[in-house]
């Protein structure tokens, strides 16, 4: 049920809500498909996501009594108490992203509920409706938003290139769609699909399916602490493949940092592990700065979770070592150069080429 929020927690909340940028628009539709129970998320962005963001999913639906109380300020289904707050659930709370998104663009949602025979249309522009109709379509939400901040020129401005907003969209995507490998995310950038992942919850085939190069990762488990890491000899010249999510955030931390330093120790000649881990510890005892574009988390005991990412990385690495001795010592004796899967991939390349 869709209500509005009471004006003190409303108050409390809006603080940390802004549209910023196309980047934002997208992010808050995909949290609102995936609340929403959706399997599928399809993202379409032309142009950065400046003239044309859609995002289609099989969830829920709204119910078409509800949709355009959907578009107010404060109307969330999510939350009624303020103590909800620390122990949300659910990755949007402060139903304000949709009133947010049709003020500053021109809106076009399609809904349909599993139970409705129908769904329904509605336009909107600039915060108010154009038009509403019944619609057929399947069950799920699909969002249109066109032309971001038609009517706000001096925040227009402030967007970056095509090219750059894209890229930061697509960043985001990347990271969501690792963390929810029961979801098959696709994205389309001016055509060309650019991320499609195969939604059966392996997170290993997933992040495949976004990284081809990251090859021959290994499993690593422990405290509060898994995921996958490359062995020391596949490094990356820089920490684009370390990505962290605490608590199914994606953040930065330079205390899982320290713990993956010296997890590897001396094994690292150069560069930097691939190391993508899930952290999951007690919201109590980290505080997230929830503004939009903050992604830094502080651990309470930054030992306890430096050590725990260490300890993992060490008995990962051994397990894996103890598993695969006689090819490496082989291998070792033959090779002694370091190779990355880039540098393997460029030398098949001229294999193939010299043939
Ligand atoms: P919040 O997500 O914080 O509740 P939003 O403004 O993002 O606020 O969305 C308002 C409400 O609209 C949601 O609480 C939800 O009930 C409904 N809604 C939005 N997007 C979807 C969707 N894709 N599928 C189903 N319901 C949706
Ligand atoms: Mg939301």
């Amino acid at each position: 049920m869709i209500r509005i929020l009471d004006e003190f927690i409303a108050d409390k909340i809006a603080a940390g809500e802004v549209i910023e940028r196309p980047l934002s628009i997208v992010k808050e539709l995909i949290e609102n498909s995936i609340d929403a129970g959706s399997s599928q998320i399809v993202i379409e962005i032309k142009n950065g996501g400046k003239s044309y963001i859609r995002v289609t999913d099989n969830g829920s639906g709204i119910v078409s009594d509800e949709i355009e109380l959907a578009f107010e300020r404060h109307a969330t289904g999510k939350i009624s108490k303020l103590s909800d707050l620390d122990h949300i659930n659910t990755l949007g709370f402060r139903g304000e992203a949709l009133a947010s998104i049709t003020a500053i663009s021109r809106l076009t949602v399609y809904s349909k509920t599993a139970d409705s025979e129908l769904g329904t249309k509605l336009k909107m522009q600039g915060g108010t409706t154009v038009s509403i109709e019944k619609t057929g379509m399947n069950t799920g939400t699909t969002m249109v938003v066109e032309d971001v901040f038609y009517n706000t020129p001096a925040r227009r401005k402030f967007m970056k290139s095509d090219a750059a907003e894209a890229t930061v969209i697509i960043d985001m995507i990347q990271k969501i769609a690792i963390y929810y490998s029961h979801i098959a995310f696709r994205l389309i950038n001016n055509k060309q699909t650019v991320i499609a992942t195969p939604g059966t919850g392996d997170i290993l085939t997933t992040i495949q399916s976004i990284y081809p190069s990251y090859r021959e990762l290994i499993e690593i488990h422990g405290d509060y602490v898994h995921g996958f890491i490359s062995d020391p000899g596949s490094t990356k010249s820089n920490k684009r493949g370390q990505i962290f999510f605490v608590n199914g955030r994606y953040i930065s931390s330079s205390t899982i940092e320290k713990g993956i330093i010296k997890g590897y120790g001396d094994r690292i000649f150069s560069g930097h592990p691939i190391c993508i881990l899930f952290i999951e510890v007690n919201p109590e005892t980290i505080d997230v700065n929830i503004h939009p574009n903050k992604k830094e988390v502080r651990f309470d005991d930054e030992v306890a979770v430096s050590s725990a990412v260490c300890e993992a990385v060490i008995h990962a690495l051994a397990s894996s070592q103890a598993m695969s001795e006689p090819k490496d010592s082989i291998a070792m004796l033959a090779d002694k150069k370091i190779t990355t899967p880039e540098a393997d991939f460029k030398a098949s390349q001229k294999e193939l080429k010299g043939r």
